[in-house]
């Protein structure tokens, strides 16, 4: 296990800046994903820990040692990419043995006549075959290790790579996009497998995905980037509930988060389609606002009231135990998608006009500037804004 600082990392290529002063770090057997989409700096970072790429300022410290400078071979660290890069000529358990052979075995011992007749070179081979054997067994590819990656479906190869990878046994485990070359079910099941894999050797890792589930379901903690710029660190509950920018919250959850144009009244009041809400900007009268209401805080109502707004049923998506009701409050509002129950859906027709109540408390509010502002819920009782950047 092996803690990881980052501290200012800037790096451009030519007169591109990809990462704009990053700090941040990752705690020793913590499962860290960098989200974000694609071009935003992610592998150059990754590249960066692996020594794989020099940063122009800035430092990388593992277990609070500035590892600069350190050839990717003398740092403790395992990279796995998502094209497998298995060589097609070797065996899965000649694959997998490489980076024991390469370690453990001088030159001359690997010479493929010459070293086996040096009395050692029987013994070390005999304890990589069984390390390989072992590992092999944990991922389930015991049975495949004599046939070549061609032989290998796209899940199994990954298997292999992930065992060249932790064999080893490296205190850190750098992950690029490992499973985007995957179906989607097979992908669901190697994520799983990834997390036990964390669980069981209590490395530290660093995933890089675009893909916000993975980066939810996996993750101790997500480091949100865009533009080469480090949005927000926090654990997927606090991206998901407590994001401090909107591209924060527009990044993740599924259905997106509703975005609604507003402009504050009187008293920090809000209203959206007419319909005044409980929510209180904490900003002068006329300042543009963006409410961010994610589609599982609306819920069907009968009564028109605070919080209760009149929508036009657009369309229905009916996703087996929820349905997503596209919802037109009025034509100068952008529609919005509200995820209801099925149970509670079951009466509402494309074209109705339904009543939903938004829950005011959950609503998030952003500046003209994207950064998260402050609420209150009017009637004194104050909305949740314990959101926290955590970047040290
Ligand atoms: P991500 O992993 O988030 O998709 P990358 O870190 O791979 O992003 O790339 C970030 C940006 O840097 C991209 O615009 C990419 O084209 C550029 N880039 C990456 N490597 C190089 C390089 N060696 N030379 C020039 N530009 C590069």
């Amino acid at each position: 296990m092996a803690s990881i600082a980052f501290t200012h990392i800037a790096k451009s290529f030519g007169n591109t800046p990809i990462l704009r002063d990053l700090s941040f770090s990752v705690a020793s057997g913590e499962f860290l994903t960098i989200l974000g989409p694609s071009g935003c700096g992610k592998s150059t970072l990754l590249r960066i820990v692996a020594g794989l790429e020099r940063q122009d300022s800035g430092t990388v410290a593992v277990d609070g040692k500035i590892v600069d400078g350190l050839a990717p071979k003398a740092r403790d660290i395992a990279m796995v990419f998502q094209s497998y890069a298995l060589y097609p000529h070797m065996t899965v358990a000649e694959n997998m043995a490489l980076p024991l052979t390469m370690r453990r075995l001088s030159a001359l011992q690997r010479l493929p006549l010459l070293g086996r007749l040096m009395p050692a070179t029987r013994q070390i081979g005999a304890g990589i075959r069984a390390d390989v054997a072992r590992l092999a067994g944990a991922l389930a590819i015991a049975d495949l290790l004599q046939r070549k990656p061609g032989q290998l479906s796209g899940g199994q190869r990954q298997r292999v790579a992930l065992g060249r990878a932790m064999v080893r046994q490296p205190a850190i485990f750098l992950m690029d996009e490992p499973l985007s070359n995957l179906d989607a079910e097979l992908r669901v099941q190697m994520r799983a497998e990834i997390k036990e894999l964390h669980r069981q050797l209590g490395a530290t890792f660093i995933y890089v995905t675009h893909d916000q589930s993975e980066a939810m379901t996996l993750s101790d903690r997500v480091a949100v980037m865009a533009g080469g710029e480090l949005l927000q660190v926090a654990s997927p509950r606090q991206i998901y509930e407590d994001p401090i920018d909107r591209r924060v919250a527009e990044f993740v959850g599924a259905p997106k988060i509703n975005l609604i144009e507003a402009i504050v009244a009187e008293d920090g009041a809000i209203a959206l389609a007419g319909t005044p809400l409980s929510v209180r900007a904490k900003a002068d009268p006329g300042t543009a606002v963006t409410l961010g209401l994610r589609p599982e805080h609306l819920a069907l109502c009968n009564e028109p009231g605070r919080d209760v707004v009149a929508v036009r049923v657009r369309l229905l998506e009916h996703m087996g135990s929820d349905v997503f009701v596209h919802a037109q409050a009025q034509a100068s509002v952008a529609p919005f998608i509200a995820r209801l129950a099925a149970s509670h859906a079951t009466d509402i027709a494309i074209g109705q006009t339904i009543l939903l109540k938004i829950d005011a408390a959950r609503l998030l509010l952003f500046g003209g500037d994207g950064r998260r502002m402050d609420t209150d819920i009017a009637q004194g009782t104050t909305a949740a804004s314990g959101r926290a950047k955590e970047s040290a």
